[in-house]
């Protein structure tokens, strides 16, 4: 109550130094959920309620696609029935959380909230669970827009997250989406495939950049895993050793 008064007397440009003074405050020391917004501790990405209901990919899982298994089944081998049936062109995956309405909040936050902050977030969290494949790898890249997708957004939040984990090793345009296709959640799995078949393509002067070596390609989240099988085949058939994939999340159907 005291608060408000205090701000009803303030002057209008007083008020507009107190907005931007909040908004420094807010981007040096962020502190709300990225999920709800709910305050939190300085570090923390989520607040408590949120984090109960977070679903963490852990083993056993496949070891390529990263889909969780309810149980190891040790005579088996470690992978599941779509990539037996066929091998991705990618070669293995980390992927933090199955896909949920918690995710779901925090990646559409990305799109529209801070972005940096955000992207610095998840970057964080992936950065904790791949350091090794990070420090291991040649070249970072992320699957890439649709020019006309990017000049409307602005941004492609799969590459601002991918820079942060290592600038040095982040190449933006490795990859170019050629094909402008309707977005993937919308579509069945045979309609999705069709439409990404040759729908990227390899920027060509980075020819000599790919050629036997280990890529890490980033998406925030894998639905049916079809557009970053279509990226892995676009820079395995360039000659990439190894094509790595990050994502926050992956649906689990
Ligand atoms: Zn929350
Ligand atoms: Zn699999």
């Amino acid at each position: 109550m005291k608060k408000m008064k205090i701000f009803r007397k303030m002057t209008k440009s007083s008020r507009t130094c107190f907005g931007i003074w909040k908004k420094l405050l807010s981007i040096f020391f962020p502190s709300h959920c990225l999920s709800c917004e709910e305050i939190v501790s300085k570090d923390a990405l989520f607040c408590s309620e949120c984090w109960q209901k977070l679903q963490f990919i852990s083993e056993p899982k496949c070891k390529i696609c990263s889909y969780p298994f309810e149980v190891e089944i040790k005579h088996l081998p470690p992978f599941c029935s779509q990539c037996l049936l066929k091998k991705p062109s990618y070669d293995r995956s980390v992927v933090i959380f199955r896909y949920n309405h918690i995710i779901r909040t925090a990646i559409s936050a990305l799109k529209y909230r801070d972005q940096t902050f955000l992207a610095k977030k998840f970057s964080t969290l992936l950065v904790s669970k791949s350091k090794n494949e990070i420090d291991a790898c040649d070249l970072i890249t992320a699957v890439p827009l649709h020019p006309k997708k990017l000049r409307k957004r602005k941004f492609n939040q799969a590459a601002m997250i991918a820079k942060k984990l290592s600038p040095e090793k982040f190449i933006t345009d490795l990859l170019w989406r050629t094909a402008d296709t309707t977005p993937q959640v919308q579509l069945r799995k045979k309609q999705r495939e069709k439409n990404l078949k040759r729908a990227f393509v390899m920027n060509k002067k980075y020819r000599n950049n790919v050629k036997n070596k280990k890529i890490l390609l980033v998406d925030d989240v894998m639905t049916t895993g079809a557009t970053l099988e279509n990226c892995a085949k676009e820079l395995k058939r360039r000659g990439a050793k190894e094509v790595v994939v990050l994502t926050i999340a992956k649906t689990v159907f």
